[in-house]
């Protein structure tokens, strides 16, 4: 067990929220999230174009041997698809195995596409965080209170502990900040 200071996880809890506000304004939670998504898709066209690229006319393997037109495949299975197989039928083996990384590469590259269209209006720098509130600041006195559900985790060991509340945040020349609970 980890004895956790009450006071100390509300202080990280709105920690994170001022982390994350500042990650959104700056457009990096933006970058981060187009680059981690074009990698993905790039990923996805390699998996499509490149292992999954038909090749019907090159020679089939049988267990890692190269096979002639005169040889014979034994494919032992416990979960059917088994049986003895010609040359020309472990081309098509060959061949609509590399259907479903066509499938898996190109369907992951579209995904990652359509994520980063959300992304980029979704993380936009000018969108403001969190949701408005409708009390004014009780420090500066003015209506800029916002607040949004944020969760703080951390690891000790393979244990993840989460923290959550919903913080209240006002201008950063203001500073106001509150946590509470849901
Ligand atoms: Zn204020």
């Amino acid at each position: 067990m980890v004895a956790v200071d009450g006071s100390n996880m509300a202080h990280a809890v709105i920690e994170t929220a001022v982390k994350e506000r500042t990650r959104l304004h700056t457009g990096r939670s933006r970058t981060t999230a187009v680059v981690v998504l074009v990698l993905l898709a790039g990923l996805g066209l390699f998996l499509g174009l490149v292992v999954g690229k038909s090749d019907p006319t090159s020679a089939p393997t049988c267990n890692g041997q190269t096979m002639s037109r005169s040889d014979e495949c034994r494919i032992w299975s416990n979960h059917g698809g088994g049986g003895t197989f010609g040359y020309d039928e472990m081309i098509d083996r060959r061949e609509s195995g590399k259907g479903v990384w066509k499938v898996v590469g190109f369907g992951g590259a579209a995904l990652a596409v359509v994520l980063m269209a959300v992304s980029i209006s979704k993380l936009d720098p000018k969108r403001p965080w969190g949701k408005p509130v409708t009390e004014i600041c009780p420090r500066c006195h003015q209506p800029t209170l916002r607040e949004k559900l944020t969760v703080h985790t951390i690891s000790r060991g393979r244990t993840n502990y989460r923290y959550s509340g919903i913080v209240t945040l006002c201008t950063p020349v203001c500073g106001f900040t509150a946590v509470r609970q849901r």
